[in-house]
């Protein structure tokens, strides 16, 4: 929160004021009667526990929905009745193909000179062992850097051990160099003959939960067995490899198909005088399958289908069409996100505005946005929208929209984000501890009105956030 009132200081006036001197586009008033809305729409969102029923159900009555898994099918199957139960229009299925990876056995234990177990979890993409597991000597490297730099004599027949730490900030800055090893450790295990790669779990926590994630080889096949350790399992190992030589047995076994389905499951509601015109809200449906992907991502479906279920209850709806996308498959490789850009090419020019809640449930304390050029004075008025749920940060940085909203933005549509506190989101995510206790129904609601806030704004407005030439 330190971090929070820090950047209040120092951001909210220079950037108010850099609003107030844009002039390119038409003003960007919001009516007497859409103000009366919105503040009807955030009261509402403040009393209303929808969106905490809504990750409820779907944690406990689905549970993990591995992408491509018969969890992941029953997901759909959940979302298309809950959309329905919400009073959704068009709600609809759109099914693609993705290669299937999960393990089925993922056990590790120091064999020398201290025999004992580790707690790990293979990474998406890694090849299994061979029977009866792979054991080697383990060389470790405090880097990814590290890594890279070392020849492939001192690393062939061995297992690789990146020991590479992740630090917490509070909008998740440290995912993006944690992550990297996640990719390059399999890659240079492989191209160097290593036995196998372990890494550091891609986690702020000290807990033995080892972290999920991809590896980046689920498409291109078999790759090397690869698993993150949990943050103590790790330093233990990076103790007993102070003291001298550690040999190391990894069994890993998997299943592998190269393709099955999965899909977005999609629901509306359709706007009165501009159907065409379409704000996008998404969440992903599918999650890693230790644990019941309470904060990644049910949340993230839980905020923003509560939010467009306020809209939707107005006694008059919105100009606009809000389209809730519930992406497949994000997790192992953003192929929900890129299946809706490809199908609804000749659509995208019509999106006004997209974006995706997946960074768990804490409080909103930051609004970005990547509209086009000269668009700042609407940019400032979905801000000055927020100020009274208290998200009083924001900043130059362009918007990314979420990873699901990745092509679209490629593609030209305009972004925002709306930034929860993630401090702890590392500490539970792709991990057995994702379970809906870490949700604070109360920051909940806070975004379920953040998000009903942008989504009327934009969908009862003519504002057009794309830039002058696109107009
Ligand atoms: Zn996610």
């Amino acid at each position: 929160m330190r971090l929070i009132t820090i950047a209040l200081g120092a951001l909210l006036l220079p950037v108010a004021a850099a609003h107030a001197q844009a002039t390119s586009p038409p003003p960007a008033v919001v009516p007497a009667n859409v103000q009366g809305v919105l503040e009807r729409l955030r009261a509402r969102a403040l009393a209303s526990n929808n969106a905490y029923e809504i990750v409820e159900s779907l944690t406990t009555e689905v549970g993990p929905r591995l992408a491509g898994s018969p969890g992941e099918a029953r997901a759909r199957d959940w979302a298309v009745a809950m959309l329905r139960a919400q009073g959704f229009e068009n709600v609809r299925v759109e099914t693609f193909d993705i290669p299937y990876w999960r393990a089925t056995r993922q056990t590790a234990e120091i064999t020398a000179p201290a025999p004992q177990p580790l707690a790990i979890a293979a990474l998406g993409g890694s090849a299994s062992t061979p029977a009866g597991g792979t054991e080697a000597e383990v060389i470790r490297f405090a880097s990814v850097s590290e890594l890279e730099a070392a020849p492939a004599a001192s690393i062939a027949g061995r297992i690789v051990f990146v020991d590479e730490r992740m630090t917490a900030t509070a909008d998740g800055a440290g995912y993006g160099a944690a992550v990297r090893k996640r990719g390059a450790c399999p890659r240079v295990a492989r191209e160097r003959r290593a036995a196998a790669c372990l890494i550091r779990s891609v986690g702020t926590d000290s807990h033995r939960f080892p972290h999920q994630g991809a590896s980046g080889a689920i498409a291109q096949g078999a790759g090397v067995p690869a698993a993150a350790l949990s943050n103590p399992d790790a330093d233990q190992l990076a103790r007993l490899l102070s003291r001298g030589r550690v040999r190391l047995r990894l069994q890993i076994e998997t299943e592998t198909q190269n393709r099955v389905q999965s899909g977005n499951v999609i629901g509306e509601i359709r706007g009165r005088d501009r159907p065409d015109e379409i704000v996008l809200l998404g969440a992903h449906l599918d999650s890693w399958d230790a644990g019941t992907g309470a904060i990644d991502d049910g949340a993230g479906v839980a905020i923003v289908a509560a939010a467009a279920r306020l809209i939707r209850d107005l006694p008059r709806r919105p100009r606009r069409t809000i389209r809730l996308v519930l992406f497949g498959a994000e997790e192992t490789g953003v192929f929900g996100g890129a299946d809706y850009a490809r199908r609804h090419a000749n659509e995208l020019p019509k999106h006004v505005v997209a974006s995706e809640s997946d960074f768990g449930a804490g409080r909103i304390w930051r609004y970005r946005t990547r509209f086009g050029a000269g668009d700042e004075g609407y940019a400032a008025r979905f801000f000055a929208a927020l100020a009274p749920l208290e998200v009083f940060v924001t900043d130059a940085q362009p918007a990314s929209g979420g990873a699901d909203i990745g092509a679209m933005r490629e593609a030209g549509v305009p972004v925002f984000d709306l930034t929860q506190n993630g401090l702890d989101y590392f500490d539970y995510h792709h991990t057995a501890d994702d379970t809906l206790d870490k949700i604070d129904p109360a920051a909940l609601r806070q975004n379920v009105a953040a998000w009903a806030t942008i989504a009327y704004l934009a969908a009862e407005t003519d504002w057009n956030l794309r830039s002058a030439e696109a107009r």
